[in-house]
């Protein structure tokens, strides 16, 4: 049996422990944090929505465990407000597969008590740095799975694949039963509406620990009207709140908020992350750290790649990370675990899937000209509202048709003189 640990329990240590007690032939341990029981009673966590590749994965692996129960959203519709209250232009894009949010602190709860059913080693504790390093030293391989911020920081800043420096956006979350749905006909969908130089609200169906509920998400440009949450009002604070900014913003969705009540205590998220990657290995030598000959740890998820969360892709790219590790360390057979080895697996999964979702989460926030271009075609022609929700489902196709103003402009030329003409 190799010896394998994670430190951290959320979807990207979770996912690869799992997988790798399916696989057999590992003795997995896990580091957490909190428990099953604190993760049910404590803050939301995310927002979480999983797309169709990502939900595929974790169907696969037989952890799509609330497929049943979470809404199935099948579009998106996305509305631009020029100034208070105007709608300006609005389409709607439909996913090619459902997507579905389950509640992180429900999902990660039972995934961490599935570890330990399937025979699986759970240790409940925070981990340092020379903790780490002694799990680190007793062990083949430790993938550090802690999420953004803490531990994170003992895995250098990659600079030159992320550009920024400062959060981009201030985030403020609710989870909430009682939201009314603009057309109950239609099934479950998402929303969202951007307000230029304000940010962005995202409205979106979910599952949460008491069942069905709606997950209101501010993108809020620093210092802009939106971006009103920092003193992390309760729940029934930022409900409040909530509805006055919906009055004033987007007074179609205020109704729809009247009979809303937060789902439970820890219903309010607020934060700020600051968009970021790092280098895939860390030597930990002792309390100083460095040295290239110390133990070498082997990050994933958001320990080394940060999204902001304008394009939910934290979760789905996490889980795309776990199922590429798992290859990469089933496919290892009895070799050891190098630090040559750990570069490559990240390197690998940054050149197939995670340097396509930067890219289109650092357009998203930058919004360029022709990216502005694509949202004014998407509501005039629906291949390209279809395109775009690909993209969102799977950022890989970002780099085919959105990477440059001549790539946009040729695909948009192209659907406008053949709009009913075969799709790329
Ligand atoms: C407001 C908001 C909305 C979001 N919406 C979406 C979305 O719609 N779709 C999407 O795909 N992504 C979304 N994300 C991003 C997504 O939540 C993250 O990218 C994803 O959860 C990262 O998974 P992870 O496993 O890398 O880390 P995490 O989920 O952060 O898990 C890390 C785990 O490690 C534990 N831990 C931390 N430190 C230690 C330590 N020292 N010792 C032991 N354990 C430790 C933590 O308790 C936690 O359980 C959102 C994020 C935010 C903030």
């Amino acid at each position: 049996m190799r010896r394998i640990a994670i430190a951290g329990a959320g979807q990207a240590g979770l996912q690869l422990a799992l997988g790798l007690l399916a696989a057999g032939g590992y003795e997995v341990t896990v580091v957490s944090a909190r428990t099953p029981g604190q993760l049910r009673g404590g803050p939301v966590l995310s927002t979480q929505a999983m797309f169709g590749p990502a939900l595929r994965i974790e169907r696969a692996a037989g952890l799509d465990l609330w497929a049943g129960a979470a809404p199935a959203v099948r579009s998106v519709d996305a509305v631009l407000v020029p100034e208070p209250g105007v709608r300006a232009l609005e389409f709607t894009m439909t996913l090619t597969e459902p997507a579905q949010s389950v509640d992180q602190r429900l999902k990660m709860a039972r995934w961490l008590e599935l570890v330990a059913e399937r025979g699986g080693r759970v240790e409940y504790r925070s981990l340092d740095r020379p903790g780490l390093r002694r799990v680190a030293e007793a062990h083949e391989l430790t993938v550090v799975a802690v999420g953004r911020g803490g531990l994170s920081g003992i895995f250098a800043p990659d600079t030159a694949r992320s550009p920024f420096d400062a959060p981009q956006r201030t985030l403020a979350a609710l989870y909430a039963h009682g939201v009314g749905t603009p057309d109950p006909s239609a099934g479950p969908r998402a929303r969202m509406h951007a307000v230029p130089g304000v940010g962005e609200l995202y409205l979106q169906p979910a599952l949460t620990l008491s069942g069905p509920c709606d997950i209101l998400l501010w993108e809020a440009v620093p210092g802009s009207p939106f971006d009103c949450f920092a003193d992390r009002p309760e729940p029934a604070e930022q409900l409040l709140r909530i509805r006055e900014l919906l009055r004033t913003y987007l007074p179609w969705e205020a109704d729809l908020w009247s009979a809303a009540e937060p789902t439970d205590a820890g219903a309010a998220l607020y934060g700020a992350l600051t968009p970021a990657v790092r280098r895939p290995v860390a030597h930990l030598d002792g309390a100083t750290g460095g040295g290239a000959d110390g133990v070498a740890v082997l990050g994933i998820g958001d320990v080394l790649v940060v999204n902001d969360p304008i394009t939910g892709q934290g979760a789905n790219s996490a889980a795309r990370a776990a199922d590429a590790y798992l290859a990469a360390i089933t496919g290892r057979g009895g070799a050891a675990f190098t630090p040559e080895w750990m570069h490559a697996t990240f390197e690998d999964f940054w050149h197939r899937h995670a340097r396509h979702t930067v890219d289109f989460t650092t357009a998203m926030l930058t919004m360029p000209d022709h990216l502005q271009a694509v949202f004014g075609a998407a509501a005039a022609y629906e291949p390209v509202a279809r395109r775009l929700a690909d993209t969102y489902a799977d950022p890989v196709d970002h780099a085919a048709w959105l990477a440059s103003p001549e790539l946009t402009a040729a695909y948009l030329a192209a659907v406008a003189a053949a709009p009913d003409g075969p799709v790329p």
